[in-house]
């Protein structure tokens, strides 16, 4: 399944709940291949070092389950400017992405409004991703990636 506004609402949705309007916060929505939706938020904590991303959460589920990503967004409030922004996946998450795939959809923000979203495959963001050169210039499969 791929990349689209229900799974943007969704985490839209989480980042409403978690924190309530007027504070700083995100969310992550990962759409599955099976249509399920997972969501989750980044862990705070005043040691940044140990502060997670938003994605993690939903990562770690689907991987739980044993259930593959398709696609991924994250957003986040902009209360200086009253928006929400599109954030594209930092580079840990693409690799904790590339478990699923060259072919997972991102949602990254439009070049003229990064409140709008555009759909990129991992390989497209991630165009020299490292570990082709492990797996003989082929993206490492789920078992490369486990040993
Ligand atoms: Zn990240």
């Amino acid at each position: 399944m791929k990349l689209d506004q229900t799974l943007v609402d969704a985490a839209v949705e989480l980042m409403n709940q978690r924190w309530p309007t007027g504070e700083p916060g995100g969310a992550a929505a990962v759409r599955l291949a099976d249509g399920g939706i997972l969501t989750s938020v980044g862990l705070d904590n005043m040691n940044g070092s140990v502060a997670l991303c938003h994605e993690t959460g939903a990562f770690i589920q689907a991987y739980t389950q044993d259930r593959t990503i398709t696609a991924s967004v994250c957003v986040c409030r902009d209360l200086e400017r009253g928006r929400i922004l599109i954030l594209p996946p930092c580079g840990v998450c693409q690799e904790r992405l590339a478990l699923w795939g060259p072919s997972v959809e991102v949602a990254v923000p439009q070049e003229d409004d990064a409140t709008r979203w555009e759909a990129r495959t991992l390989a497209e963001v991630n165009p020299y991703y490292w570990g082709l050169q492990f797996a003989e210039g082929q993206w490492p499969s789920e078992a490369q990636h486990s040993k």
